[in-house]
């Protein structure tokens, strides 16, 4: 990215004193954006850095920036494909082109595919912190009937890591896929709306679906402390989740 910058300067002193065109300026400043978006990349996509480190502002500027790196390339694309067209250029040459546009597709799909994981896990908070404001839970329609929006099962026991790992090899083997974990105590996106998720985990099931009531009854049978939420209104950000292990309580500000 230096070299984007110094090479900005380099120009913008040219076109001042008339020794470059406008548009090499333009040019340049492009450069240096692309330089940073790269840079942002390697550092929300690219790197190690897990889903659950993600904040829901990066995952949308990481979408954002994919989808500028997409845009990019189609445009690469576009533009040397019309002097293909007015004999300017060979179409041979238009291959690298095509096959950077496609990495650039695939890029802004594995960038969605995150972005999407940290907004449901949005919702899995939000449900949590309005069950929190709102102790009594309403009464909702499901297809079984009338249901509470979430429902709390006050066991005695403490859940540990090795219970975890118990839990999710019996859901394995009873369901042959892997037990759908959403966070596994706290994440980037609890500590950004001031929750602590310490020890507690959230399961992306509804708790009226086989598999979700498979797992309250595993947890009722093993007296681990749970919250069901049922709620999921399309547009909201409110998913429904088994919630393992005490309530949440609130971060306390330094
Ligand atoms: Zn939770």
């Amino acid at each position: 990215m230096r070299a984007a910058a110094e090479e900005l300067e380099r120009v913008r002193q040219l076109v001042a004193v008339g020794a470059a065109p406008v548009k090499q300026l333009k040019q340049a400043e492009e450069r240096l954006e692309e330089a940073k978006e790269s840079q942002i990349l390697e550092k929300l996509l690219y790197s190690e850095i897990k889903v659950e480190d993600l904040t829901e502002a990066q995952a949308k500027e990481m979408v954002a920036v994919a989808g500028h790196f997409e845009q990019r390339e189609q445009q690469r694309l576009d533009d040397a494909a019309k002097m293909v067209e007015i004999g300017l250029r060979s179409k041979n040459s238009l291959e690298p082109l095509a096959e950077g546009l496609a990495r650039a597709q695939h890029t802004l799909g594995v960038a969605k595919s995150r972005a999407a994981l940290v907004e449901e896990l949005v919702g899995i908070v939000k449900a949590e912190l309005e069950a929190e404001a709102h102790p009594q839970p309403e009464m909702i329609q499901e297809p079984n009937g009338p249901r509470p929006i979430f429902e709390r099962y006050v066991g005695s026991m403490v859940f540990g890591p090795q219970d975890l790992k118990k839990m999710m090899l019996a859901f394995e083997k009873k369901f042959a896929k892997p037990m759908p974990i959403s966070a596994r105590g706290e994440t980037a996106v609890h500590r950004a709306l001031g929750f602590d998720h310490r020890g507690r985990v959230d399961v992306a099931l509804k708790p009226d679906q086989e598999e979700g009531v498979w797992l309250r009854h595993y947890l009722e049978s093993a007296k681990i402390p749970y919250f069901a939420f049922r709620k999921w209104i399309p547009g909201q950000a409110t998913a429904p989740h088994i919630h393992i292990g005490p309530p949440s309580t609130r971060l306390i500000a330094d």
